[in-house]
């Protein structure tokens, strides 16, 4: 086949677009042809008679001479060593980044089992293409692949090439409104996929056409005449039908050949819309109506902005025929579809549009004046908001832009997302957080023991993916604070010398407001009900208050007995024998603070911090004032309870994280409460036993060590 030549194809764009860059289009054509040299196509034609075809087929459609320049180096980054870089220094921005765009395309392919997948495939070739003429020089290059396929030795090759162009392409040309490129992709796609079928079909047709050809020139004739009677100017041609659409109409109803063709299909095309309905007018009044094929789409277009009137009569000879009437550029529009706005940009309706980056592409139709302008800065939004991925399978995955390969997941599988552990990427190994780019294939690592992480739910977009892992993590921070709440009760069981069991809760579980011994021991683990208050319902007859707590701690054992009853090695030096004292409840001093005693009559000594707030009542009272100390000889291996409030991280793995610390500074605690919970972070006020001051650092210390903890500090007076 002889390929156009440099000049031929410099002096056709010229004609429709005398300012294009001449000079730039004679270096694509030299660029190309040096790039390519040596190569060649499976029909032995050098390689590049390839991008001159795709170039010239995009002529006929006018397209601009940035088109054109791409076309003639669209295989260029691909197959030769050209680059993004090179093309873009040679020819500009926008040539550079056309081709790349038709590159990306190269990439997509369907893979056999995947057709039921075919309309992502659409999406993701519209996604790829954002720009108009990527598509339109996608579908160019895919037009001239097919017409030479019959080329191709392999015969999966073929098959596999066919029905990608027929699932993906050719809708995708019907879309935009490419008829005729359409039609011819797609009996190129039929002759390939089903090569016997479309030999006897042609060759019937063939048979068939030389015997209706004098019939068919009669009924033209006839309607020519019609249309003269009337004063009407139009143009009447007959068409033969094309044999993908007569055999799929074979397999559909079930008829043969004959009957398909007896039914002749005529076009009138005239200047104006009201000569359309004038010509309807005419022909429903001299021939009988065929019911049911009258269809109006001028006054309602397809969504592809095909306009025409179509109707069945009985016409000339008693022949059933198909009528189509329509202007010349609703025509040109039929057949052209996008391609054809350039030129007819005036007084197209495109109501009822459903495609969004169609319509903004008509709505900027309407309001760009200059054709090239309009070309130039097309950059419509093709299911920008979407990305397109494979699995390992070639499944096409569709999810929100910015998802990640956790999204891909859940997407997959809620159990592959549970199990996620790593992910390749395209074949490399890559973060979880990578986001995800439009063709990516996506192979998702699992093990079997693997949990979802909290931090996914920031790094996931679906909804799926963070519902699944919020379910998860509610899940598993339920298990932590039940966990947390047997840890509190068994702590307040021990004070007493006592045993705690769940089943000890059932007794009191009237009492609150939670279902189960479950909830009522995550309640108490993350700190809405306190273990203490919790345990004295349980045993009544342990009861006591923080300061009877402490006492009881000296009172346990028989060497604190004998002190408090001989009165000499009490814990607090300074006081007269057989004055009784008690720690203060607002500070709770422990060995190690520094003390003084206020002396209340009838009552005793209470200690409290030389920097308790709740001095200052007494500065009037100096008399009341005791100088006391700590008998540190003594004090050795108790421990008194201090409290203390903690800002924690509001997390399922928080509560068992301060457990595990406080547990670890031999500091158990003997009451939890929480006091607000707000932005993330929980107030908590917890009631520690510490043997002194250094003690009660070290603990304070390894908190603040937590990351979980934000912030902790002794409460002194509350
Ligand atoms: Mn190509």
């Amino acid at each position: 086949m002889a390929f156009m030549r440099q000049y031929e194809l410099v002096e056709r764009v010229k004609s429709y677009d005398p300012n294009a860059d001449e000079e730039a289009l004679n270096r694509a054509y030299i660029f190309a042809m040096k790039m390519h040299s040596g190569q060649k196509r499976e029909s032995g034609e050098p390689y590049f008679s390839h991008p001159i075809a795709v170039a010239s087929i995009l002529t006929e459609y006018k397209l601009d001479a940035a088109t054109i320049i791409t076309a003639l180096l669209h295989d260029t980054v691909e197959d030769t060593p050209a680059s993004y870089a090179d093309i873009k220094e040679l020819f500009g921005e926008d040539v550079a980044n056309l081709v790349e765009g038709v590159t990306k395309l190269s990439k997509v392919q369907i893979h056999s089992e995947a057709s039921k997948q075919a309309e992502n495939f659409q999406k993701l070739v519209l996604a790829i293409s954002s720009d108009i003429r990527v598509l339109l020089l996608k579908l160019a290059d895919r037009l001239h692949n097919m017409r030479t396929l019959y080329f191709c030795k392999k015969w999966e090759k073929r098959q596999r090439i066919a029905k990608e162009t027929l699932e993906i392409y050719v809708p995708l040309a019907e879309r935009i409104g490419m008829q005729s490129l359409k039609d011819e992709m797609e009996d190129l796609a039929f002759q390939n996929l089903h090569p016997e079928a479309y030999e006897s079909i042609t060759s019937r047709l063939s048979f068939l056409t030389e015997k209706g050809e004098k019939e068919m020139e009669e009924v033209i004739a006839t309607l020519k005449k019609d249309l003269a009677d009337n004063n009407i100017h139009g143009e009447v041609t007959g068409r033969q039908k094309r044999p993908y659409s007569i055999w799929r109409k074979m397999q559909k109803k079930n008829i043969t050949l004959e009957q398909i063709f007896d039914i002749m299909a005529f076009r009138v095309i005239v200047d104006t819309v009201a000569e359309c309905y004038q010509v309807l007018g005419i022909m429903h009044t001299k021939y009988p109506m065929i019911p049911g094929r009258y269809k109006d789409y001028i006054s309602t277009p397809k969504q592809n902005g095909y306009r025409s009137i179509h109707t069945g009569i009985i016409g000339p000879l008693n022949r059933r025929i198909e009528l189509q009437i329509r202007t010349k550029e609703m025509h040109q529009i039929a057949e052209m579809g996008v391609a054809a706005h350039w030129e007819y940009k005036q007084g197209v309706h495109r109501e009822g549009t459903q495609y969004r980056w169609l319509r903004d592409l008509l709505e900027l139709l309407n309001h760009s004046s200059d054709p090239n302008e309009f070309l130039e800065h097309t950059k419509i939004a093709m299911y920008q908001d979407q990305v397109f991925c494979f699995s390992p399978k070639g499944d096409l995955i569709t999810l929100p832009k910015g998802a990640t390969p956790i999204d891909f997941a859940y997407a997959v599988h809620s159990g592959v997302g549970d199990t996620c552990v790593g992910v390749k990427i395209n074949g490399k190994i890559s973060p979880l957080r990578t986001i995800l780019q439009n063709g990516d294939q996506v192979d998702i690592l699992t093990a079997k023991n693997q949990t979802p992480s909290a931090e996914w739910e920031r790094i996931a977009v679906t909804a799926k993916a963070k519902a699944a892992i919020r379910r998860y993590l509610r899940a598993e921070r339920r298990q932590q604070l039940i966990e947390a709440g047997r840890t509190l009760l068994s702590a307040a069981a021990k004070e007493y010398g006592l045993t705690f069991s769940d089943k000890d809760l059932s007794v009191v579980l009237s009492q609150h407001k939670q279902k189960t011994i479950e909830d009522l021991l995550a309640a108490t683990g993350e700190g809405l009900l306190s273990a203490t208050d919790l345990f004295h319902q349980m045993h009544p007859e342990v009861k006591m208050s923080l300061y009877q707590k402490t006492m009881s701690l000296f009172r346990k054992s028989p060497e604190k007995q004998a002190m408090l009853s001989t009165g000499k090695s009490m814990p607090i030096t300074g006081l007269f024998p057989g004055l009784s004292y008690s720690f203060a409840k607002c500070c709770h001093p422990v060995p190690g603070d520094k003390i003084v005693g206020i002396v209340t009559t009838g009552k005793g000594v209470t200690i409290h911090m030389q920097d308790c707030p709740v001095l200052e009542k007494f500065s009037d009272e100096p008399e009341r004032w005791m100088d006391v100390g700590w008998n540190d000889e003594i004090l050795k291996d108790r421990s008194l309870p201090v409290r203390i409030k903690v800002t924690l991280a509001d997390r399922s793995d928080s509560m068992p994280e301060l457990m595990t610390v406080l547990a670890q500074q031999a500091a158990p605690v003997s009451n939890l409460t929480t006091q607000k919970r707000s932005e993330g972070w929980m107030d908590l006020v917890l009631d520690i036993e510490v043997r002194d001051r250094n003690h009660l650092d070290t603990v304070l210390q390894a908190l603040r060590a937590s990351e979980k903890v934000s912030s902790v500090a002794r409460i002194k007076a509350g």
